[in-house]
C-alpha cells in the first residue's frame, strides 16, 4: 500500500518504520528537520523490544515537498496540530485517500472531516507505545493492539483493507464497530493520569503514594465515563478503573506525554482530553468538577510556561 504518515514523531515513525519493513511504500511527513535529516542520512533507527535496526526503504520529507496522493494517510501529530498539519498536505488528499487517526483524545475526526469526505475517514485507538529517543531514532516495547472502524460506521471494506496492511506489519489491528467505547475509555484514562501527572509533576507510579491521589484519578475517570454513557457510548468504568490502578502499580518512573510536554514548555493535548470532556459534559448535563479543575490547572501551567519562555 502507498502510505503517508503525517506527524512522524514517536508513534508515526514507529508505525511507518514497521509498515516499511513489511514492504509497504512509506513516506514520513514532518516539520522536525533534524529528525528528517537523520533519517535521510542513516535510515530510520527502529528499536522494538531491544532489537535495533535501520529501516532504509522509507522516505522522510517536509509537507510541501511531497506530491503523490497516498492510498492511506496515517495522522499522528499531537491533536492540537492536526488542523495545521492537514492544511500543509491538502494537495495530497486524493478522492481515494483513506485517512486514519489513532491519536489520543477527541475531536480529531471532526477536523479531518473538514479536509476529506466522511466516508474516507477511519477512527481508532491503539495501545502501542513509542518514544522518540533521538533525531531519526524511535523505540517501542511490548505488545500493543489497534481497534478501528470507519468513522461514519459504513465503509467496512476500506477499514478491512487498512487493517490488513497494519496486520501485515504485525500491528495487531481489529476492525471493531464498538471502537467509540474504547476511545472514551482511553480518554478517561488519559484525563485522569496525564493531567494529574502534568499538574503534580509525579510519575504515574508516584500517584500511588497517597490514597487521595488514587481516588482523585478514579473520580476523574468516573466523571468521563458518565459523560460517555450520557452521550450514548457504552464505555465501561470498571475497565478504565482497573487500567488506572494497574498503571499506578506498574508504570514505574513513567512520565506521561502531558507531563513531558509541560516540562519541555510545549503546549499539551489538554483541550482534546479534559477540555473536550468538559464541553461534552455541558451538553448532557453531567457534572465533571475534577476533570474541569485539572483542565484549568494545566492551562495555567501552559500560560505560565509561555510567559516565562517569552522573557
Ligand atoms: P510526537 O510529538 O512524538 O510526534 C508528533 C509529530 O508531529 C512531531 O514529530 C511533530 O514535529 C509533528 N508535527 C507537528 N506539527 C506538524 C505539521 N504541521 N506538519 C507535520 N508534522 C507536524 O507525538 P507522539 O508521541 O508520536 O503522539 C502522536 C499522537 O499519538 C498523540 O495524539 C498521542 O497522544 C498519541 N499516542 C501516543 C502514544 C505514545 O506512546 N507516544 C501512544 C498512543 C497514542
Amino acid at each position: 500500500m502507498e502510505i503517508a504518515v503525517l506527524g512522524a514523531g514517536a508513534m508515526g515513525s514507529m508505525f511507518g518504520g514497521r509498515l516499511a519493513e513489511a514492504g509497504h511504500s512509506v513516506t514520513l511527513i514532518d516539520i522536525n528537520q533534524p529528525h528528517l535529516d537523520a533519517i535521510e542520512a542513516d535510515g530510520l533507527r527502529l528499536e522494538t523490544d531491544g532489537k535495533s535496526r535501520a529501516v532504509r526503504n522509507i522516505v522522510a520529507t517536509r509537507p510541501e515537498a511531497t506530491t503523490n496522493a497516498p492510498e492511506l494517510l496515517l495522522v499522528f501529530t499531537k491533536s492540537m496540530h492536526t488542523r495545521t498539519a492537514l492544511s500543509g498536505i491538502r494537495h495530497l488528499l486524493g478522492e481515494a485517500t483513506s485517512v486514519l487517526t489513532l491519536q489520543n483524545g477527541l475531536g480529531n475526526v471532526e477536523v479531518i472531516q473538514d479536509f476529506v469526505a466522511p466516508s474516507n475517514v477511519l477512527i481508532g485507538v491503539t495501545t502501542w507505545p513509542a518514544d522518540l529517543v533521538a533525531p531519526g531514532a524511535v523505540s517501542s516495547h511490548g505488545e500493543g493492539k489497534i481497534r478501528m472502524m470507519s468513522a461514519d460506521g459504513k465503509g467496512a471494506s476500506k477499514a478491512v483493507a487498512v487493517a490488513d496492511a497494519l496486520n501485515s506489519a504485525g500491528l495487531n489491528c481489529h476492525v471493531d464497530q464498538n471502537v467509540w467505547a474504547a476511545i472514551w475509555e482511553k480518554v478517561a484514562f488519559n484525563a485522569a493520569l496525564n493531567s494529574l501527572c502534568a499538574v503534580s509533576g509525579c510519575t504515574v507510579d508516584q500517584l500511588g503514594l497517597l490514597e487521595d491521589s488514587k481516588q482523585l484519578a478514579l473520580s476523574v475517570a468516573a466523571e468521563v465515563i458518565s459523560v460517555a454513557n450520557a452521550s450514548g457510548v457504552e464505555a465501561e468504568l470498571e475497565i478504565c478503573s482497573s487500567n488506572i490502578l494497574d498503571a499506578i502499580e506498574k508504570h514505574r518512573g513513567h512520565k506521561p506525554s502531558m507531563l513531558q510536554d509541560v516540562l519541555a514548555r510545549r503546549k499539551t493535548e489538554i483541550e482534546s482530553i479534559n477540555g473536550v470532556v468538559v464541553v461534552a459534559a455541558g451538553r448532557v448535563n453531567v457534572p465533571v468538577p475534577n476533570t474541569e479543575t485539572l483542565a484549568k490547572l494545566v492551562r495555567l501551567i501552559e500560560a505560565r510556561n509561555a510567559s516565562a519562555f517569552s522573557k
